[in-house]
């Protein structure tokens, strides 16, 4: 099977010591990106670990496909103890480090441990430096990109960087790389704002030597890309908000209402009429980035996204994609993860009856980043602020709701209950074969097995580490089976250990049954849950038996 090459890179920030361990077994098991960096952090975090301590840690991973040619491949995944959902939790993103990673002749970086002055860290395929970096203390994210330009001619390409947000521990603190593409979701960010790193670099020429099968199919791939006509290259993700807002089913008002009368003002034609150039991540022939710009103003952003038109838009009831920008553009800057930001920024608009009010938005998303006055709270999250706030908790597991609605798509309702990340759509979009009829939308019972297959799926899918926009488009079974020299059901065997682990983690942390809960009703979700558990091999309580793990794994009570 074809998986990562390359060693793994452990940095002590505290110590500023350095290790580099050959992981050739574990990459054979578990492919690159999510899929090692979950065995790692399952086996190095300690199970009682404080997220936001210096005993957390952080994983960077490339897969196998970064050393390729490949559209749907200009994509990096970053792993570590989440301090908003409290489990394991892998997030991916866009842009062009990919490529500069690889070329360090690492598979994996690990980050450990925390630094008692802010820090940058430069990794190179020739050594690693720290440099302090106290000047930068509160910079935003493109501050810090000029000012390592500026010292070191390094580029956005380069970082990894967190701005205001992260330094200050923000839950949803993003990790940002090309200054506009996010590690967003979970707040990663937050954790390398725990260990005093404002920065990470990344630059060499090293790429491991990877033998790669049917390169003629990543050819294949990278033609269909390059010649789709699909209305994601025109308007990226947005073409959804009135796709589904004419289906009942964009969150709307803090998740009070499922459709916006303003739709029209913030849907995916007003997103196009914005953008005024192609955009992509490295090597990418879909194109699919959205950098736009107000004429009016001359003011500039890229994106927004859908999840953010919703989070920023109809659940905060703004009808101008025009703020919406702002708010995103704003949140880019301070390194925070657009979604979570603008749904918490919500459950405060629906606690002072204030939707709409864009300047008090804009005055929130600055004072979530430094945590001052309410800020501060809601820097916390839905899940640990709705009480004081007086809101329903619009979270699983901590994470709050993705826009795809589970109360129409009842099978993407099921899977925001189990998922091990809560409520994030991407763990296993089963809302995609229910928007198209491949499954009714109705209904939970009999849908645990596609459920599995595709949280399978996605962990592969993030361990090769593989734009989710490549999926069901242009990358099909058999071109996974031929990507990776492989038969399909190895891959998911694959998917199925990373799922396990990140299970079994949260077991250890006391997780069960109690948190796979929804805060709205679908039919028949706990007997659906139940058969989740069974086929998973999970025990009724929603734990992991160790055997599932203990192959592979360090087990509960070691
Ligand atoms: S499809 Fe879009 S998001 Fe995915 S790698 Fe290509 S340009 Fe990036």
């Amino acid at each position: 099977m074809l998986h990562a090459t390359g060693s793994l890179l452990t940095i002590d920030v505290g110590d500023r010591e350095t290790e580099t361990t050959t992981i050739d077994e574990e990459l054979e098991e578990f492919i690159g990106g999510r899929g090692i960096s979950t065995k790692l952090a399952h086996d190095r975090i300690p199970f009682d670990a404080d997220p936001l301590g210096p005993e957390n840690r952080v994983y960077l991973a490339a897969g196998p496909l970064q050393q390729s040619d490949m559209s749907f491949t200009g994509r990096m995944n970053m792993t570590g103890l989440s301090p908003l959902t409290d489990g394991i939790l892998s997030s991916n993103a866009g842009g062009y480090l990919s490529r500069n990673f690889v070329g360090t002749g690492h598979s994996v970086v690990e980050l450990t441990g925390a630094s008692d002055e802010l820090l940058a860290v430069h990794v190179t395929d020739e050594g690693i430096e720290f440099e302090t970096v106290s000047a930068l203390e509160g910079a935003t994210v493109p501050e810090v990109t000029e000012e390592m330009n500026e010292r070191h001619g390094l580029e956005s390409e380069n970082l990894v960087t967190i701005g205001p947000a992260g330094e200050n521990e923000v839950r949803f603190a993003s990790a940002m790389t090309y200054d506009e593409r996010a590690f967003g979701r979970g707040g990663l960010g937050a954790i390398l704002g725990s260990k005093n790193v404002k920065c990470i670099s990344f630059a060499g020429d090293s790429a491991p030597e990877l033998e790669m099968p049917n390169e003629d199919i990543q050819m294949d791939v990278h033609r269909q890309a390059a010649t789709s006509d699909d209305i994601f290259r025109r308007q990226g993700t947005t073409h959804l908000v009135q796709v589904l807002n004419d289906n009942f089913s964009l969150p709307s008002y803090y998740f009070t209402d499922q459709s916006f009368e303003g739709v029209e003002q913030i849907n995916g034609d007003r997103v196009e009429e914005k953008k005024y150039k192609k955009a992509a991540c490295s090597v990418c022939a879909f194109a699919c980035k959205l950098p736009t710009r107000d004429e009016a103003t001359g003011f500039e952003t890229e994106g927004p996204e859908f999840e953010t038109i919703m989070a920023f838009g109809s659940n905060s009831g703004v009808d101008d994609i025009v703020d919406i920008m702002k708010s995103n553009d704003m949140c880019d800057d301070l390194g925070m993860d657009t979604i979570s930001c603008g749904n918490t920024i919500a459950a405060y608009l629906a606690s002072e009856e204030e939707f709409g009010n864009v300047e008090l938005i804009h005055e929130l998303v600055e004072k979530i980043a430094h945590r001052e006055g309410i800020g501060d709270l809601l820097a916390e999250g839905i899940g640990r602020a709705h009480e004081q706030l007086g809101v329903d908790n619009w979270t699983v597991k901590g994470m709050d709701f993705a826009a795809h609605d589970g109360r129409v798509v009842h099978g993407q309702g099921l899977s925001y209950a189990v998922a091990n990340r809560g409520a994030d759509h991407m763990y296993s979009t089963l809302m995609i074969p229910e928007y198209n009829d491949v499954i009714s939308a109705e209904g939970t019972s009999g849908k645990a097995d596609v459920l599995i297959d595709h949280e399978n799926r996605n962990a592969v899918r993030d361990s090769a580490v593989l734009c989710q926009f490549g999926l069901g488009r242009v990358i099909e079974e058999e071109v996974f089976e031929a990507l990776f020299g492989t038969d399909y059901e190895d891959l998911l065997a694959v998917g199925a250990r990373v799922v396990n682990l990140e299970r079994h983690f949260a077991n250890q942390r006391g997780r069960d049954a109690d948190d796979d809960r929804l805060p709205y009703d679908i039919p028949n979700l706990d007997s659906s849950i139940q058969e989740y558990y069974e086929a998973r091999g999970w025990t009724d309580d929603g734990l992991v038996p160790g055997d599932l793990v203990t192959d592979f794994a360090r087990a509960a009570d070691d």
